[in-house]
């Protein structure tokens, strides 16, 4: 029985090549944290921008029981605006090789055509992906650091937008959006999915290498206000992908939005952050600090730890942060790093609705959470009560507050 049209739900899968197959004899099982076949409502056709990926050493499962032997298992890579509300179900090889960092969604074919387990949650056209004529780029990048050579932090970004395609980083040379300023080599966290700085143990590296140094309160300034004076609704974001945690560097932070605030008065000054140290997001709060993404995979504290490996603080240090600026009546955004069968549990559901009720923030922002799912579900476990990606989404916006995944500046 099918998702979208009544029609029958088949199985996508690849050959050891990753040539793409589709049998429509066969019902896919998919992973909701319980092994299961898709539901109607949780299925459309497969968006613009979507990618489709093999997952190597790894055989599909079956409704009926069994697996697909000799076909590769088949996932999705949603395009941003999106998401996942199923992961693909398989039994691994010995030989699988770890997954990298990406966010496997379940795929299957309805009426000779590709869909995806997933949902629409922003429109955002900000994100949609770009492309540059040959050199046009280049161009982008040696001009605007000819005009400030000394800028460790422009370097920085040059590579950021060259090699990783960071839409934060491009948007400072662009002149658009929201503009990144990455302060922070360390962190106090290490999280099991860390885009900038894997364990060896991963066995795999990580996306993005880690910034190697401080950056200084006044390389970021001038970036920033530059920014704003050429994009009068910009939004100037410490905490990037490429850095650690920024709070730790909260005294260069206070210095540039003085620093800042002392050219334009426009604009929004925000910071992306884990959240970990509330006493100094309230002295960023004091400088002018206007906006806040706090980023988190779990209300509950053991599922939080599993995956964060925090040092020195813990969940009820990252809540006080939501809290705090909830109170000071900064814009805040949740990044919650979601993921079928642990965002969706029974248990995880009453402690964002406990939470949430009390604190209502701005926006969620559901990030699906790039991570190989068995490496994740052998740290935080799986449910015990799993009610299903939209019924936990739909739980949210009951509380009154907006789902999306961007920053947005209104
Ligand atoms: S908080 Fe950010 S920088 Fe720190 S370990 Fe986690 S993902 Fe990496």
């Amino acid at each position: 029985m099918n998702g979208a049209t009544g029609a029958a739900v088949g199985l996508a899968y690849t050959d050891a090549r990753g040539r793409i197959y589709f049998d429509e004899t066969r019902a896919p099982l998919a992973d909701g944290g319980f092994e299961r076949p898709p539901r109607r409502e949780e299925l459309i056709p497969a968006p613009p921008g979507t990618v489709s990926t093999m997952l190597p050493g790894r055989m599909p499962l079956l409704a009926g029981g069994g697996t697909a032997s000799r076909r590769t298992a088949l996932a999705a890579l949603l395009p941003a605006g999106y998401t996942r509300l199923l992961l693909p179900a398989y039994r691994s090889g010995p030989d699988a090789p770890p997954l990298p960092l990406f966010g496997y969604t379940f795929a299957c074919v309805v009426d000779d055509e590709l869909h995806v387990a997933a949902m629409r949650t922003d429109e955002s056209e900000d994100w949609t992906p770009r492309y540059f004529g040959e050199g046009e780029l280049e161009a982008l990048l040696r001009a605007r650091q000819a005009d400030d050579p000394r800028n460790r932090t422009l370097a920085q970004l040059a590579i950021c937008s060259r090699d990783y395609g960071c839409f934060t980083a491009q948007n400072v040379f662009l002149e658009r959006g929201e503009a990144a300023l990455p302060v922070s080599p360390r962190c106090n966290a290490a999280c099991v999915g860390c885009i900038s700085e894997l364990e060896p143990d991963a066995g795999l590296p990580s996306p993005q290498t880690r910034v190697a140094f401080e950056a200084d309160a006044g390389d970021l300034a001038r970036i920033a206000i530059r920014h704003l004076e050429r994009v009068p609704d910009g939004i100037v974001s410490f905490g990037q992908g490429c850095e650690g945690e920024p709070l730790l560097r909260v005294t260069t932070i206070e210095r540039t939005i003085a620093a800042i605030r002392a050219e334009r008065a426009n604009g929004t000054i925000n910071l992306n952050t884990n959240g970990s140290l509330p006493k100094s997001l309230a002295r960023l709060i004091d400088a002018g600090l206007q906006a806040v993404r706090i980023s988190l995979n779990s209300f509950r504290k053991d599922v939080y730890a599993a995956y964060y490996r925090p040092t020195g603080y813990d969940l009820d240090d990252v809540l006080e942060s939501v809290a705090l600026a909830v109170e000071r009546g900064l814009r805040v955004s949740l990044n919650y790093l979601t993921h079928p069968g642990v965002t969706d549990d029974a248990a995880e559901v009453a402690a964002f609705e406990r939470f949430l009720s009390a604190h209502p923030v701005t926006l969620v922002q559901t990030r699906t959470l790039n991570i190989d799912p068995e490496r994740y579900f052998a740290r935080v476990g799986r449910p015990t009560e799993p009610l299903g990606m939209r019924e936990a989404l739909a739980r949210i916006e009951h509380l009154g507050i907006p789902l999306g995944n961007f920053t947005h500046t209104h």
